[in-house]
C-alpha cells in the first residue's frame, strides 16, 4: 500500500495555498473523504462519538480527523488511539476552536501551533506500535504515523488571508469541504444527514462530519451513510489519499456553501451566551460555489476585526 502520510509530508513541504474543497479526480475510480472534526474550546469539555468510531472500525472505512488541540489533551486516551489505528490520519483544528478571522497574531500562531505539542504524544507512541506492527508478519498496513499535521480544518470554515497564511506557512493545507452533512445541528435527523450527504457528494468530495458528541445523528447515520456511497459505487479514502488521486479544486477563501456564508461567526460569540443548540451549523444542502482548480494565491485584503469573540 503507498505510503499516503510520506505523501502528505511531502506535499506540505510546499503547501498548497488556499481552502482546499475537493479534488478533481484523475482516474475513473469514485473516491470520496470522509472527514470527522473533533472540536472543544478552551472553556469545556466536548465528548467522543464512540458510535462513530465504532462504525468506521466495524465497515473498515479510512477517515480523516482532525482533532483539537483543547480536545486532544481532555482526550488523551481516545487521541490515542486513534493515532495508533492506521484507518485514521490526524489533521489539525485549532487549539480552542477559535474564529481565527478574529485572532490576532499571538493568538493565530498559538491556535495553529500548540495543538502540534498537544498531538505529539499521541504520535510518537503511535509511530512505535506501527514500526512494531510492520515487523508482524500478520501486518496488512505499515503506512507511516507523520510526525505532524500536513492537514488543517478551519473551525467555523472562516479564515482571512493573515490565518491561511499562518497555517500554510507551518506546512499544513486548508481542508475544507465541498459536501456538509449538517451534523452539528440537533434539528437534523438521521435522515436528513444521509438525504445532505448523498445529495451532495460526486467523485472527489470531502463531506463535513463530526465525532465530538456534537455531531448529534451522526452515529445513527453514518452506517447508511457508507452503505450508500459504497453501493453507489465509491470508495472511500482518507484527504491525503484524495489528494494524491486528483488536482485540489482550490479557493481564494473558506466558507460553507458559498463565499461568505462563515462571516457571520465574527459577531457570532459578541452576543449573549446562547445554548447548546446554538451551535454554528452548517448548511445541509450546500449549493455549487465558483471554484477554481489548482493552487490559488490568497489575496482577500485583511478584514476590519473586533475584539476576540466570547467563549461558546
Ligand atoms: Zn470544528
Amino acid at each position: 500500500m503507498p505510503d499516503y502520510g510520506a505523501f502528505a509530508q511531502a506535499r506540505a513541504a510546499a503547501p498548497i495555498a488556499g481552502a482546499i474543497r475537493r479534488v478533481d479526480l484523475h482516474g475513473a475510480e469514485k473516491l470520496v473523504a470522509l472527514t470527522f472534526d473533533l472540536c472543544e474550546t478552551s472553556g469545556e469539555v466536548a465528548g467522543y462519538d464512540g458510535a462513530v468510531f465504532d462504525t468506521l472500525r466495524a465497515k473498515q472505512v479510512p477517515a480523516t480527523i482532525f482533532a483539537g488541540g483543547h480536545w486532544a489533551t481532555t482526550h488523551a486516551g481516545r487521541i490515542g488511539e486513534i493515532a495508533r489505528d492506521p484507518l485514521f490520519e490526524l489533521g489539525n483544528h485549532t487549539w480552542s476552536h477559535a474564529n481565527l478571522r478574529l485572532a490576532d497574531p499571538a493568538k493565530l500562531a498559538r491556535e495553529v501551533l500548540a495543538p502540534e505539542a498537544a498531538l505529539a504524544p499521541a504520535r510518537a507512541a503511535a509511530a512505535q506500535c506501527r514500526r512494531a506492527d510492520a515487523a508482524s508478519p500478520r501486518s496488512t498496513d505499515i503506512r507511516s504515523a507523520p510526525a505532524r499535521s500536513t492537514l488543517f480544518r478551519f473551525p467555523f470554515g472562516a479564515c482571512n488571508a493573515n490565518a491561511m497564511a499562518a497555517v500554510n506557512g507551518a506546512g499544513m493545507m486548508a481542508i475544507q469541504w465541498d459536501v456538509s452533512s449538517g451534523d452539528p445541528s440537533p434539528l437534523m435527523s438521521a435522515d436528513a444527514i444521509v438525504q445532505a450527504t448523498l445529495a451532495g457528494v460526486r467523485p472527489g468530495s470531502i463531506v463535513l462530519m463530526h465525532a465530538n458528541g456534537r455531531g448529534y445523528h451522526t452515529g445513527s447515520a453514518l452506517p447508511r451513510v457508507i452503505d450508500a456511497l459504497r453501493a453507489k459505487g465509491y470508495r472511500l479514502v482518507t484527504v491525503s489519499e484524495l489528494l494524491a488521486a486528483g488536482t485540489p479544486v482550490v479557493t481564494e477563501t473558506c466558507y460553507d456553501a458559498r463565499p461568505g456564508d462563515t462571516d457571520r461567526y465574527d459577531t457570532w460569540g459578541r452576543k449573549p451566551a446562547r445554548s447548546v443548540s446554538s451551535w454554528p451549523t452548517s448548511s445541509p444542502m450546500p449549493t455549487a460555489a465558483p471554484e477554481t482548480t489548482g493552487s490559488v494565491i490568497a489575496r482577500r485584503p485583511i478584514s476590519t476585526e473586533g475584539p476576540p469573540a466570547t467563549k461558546h
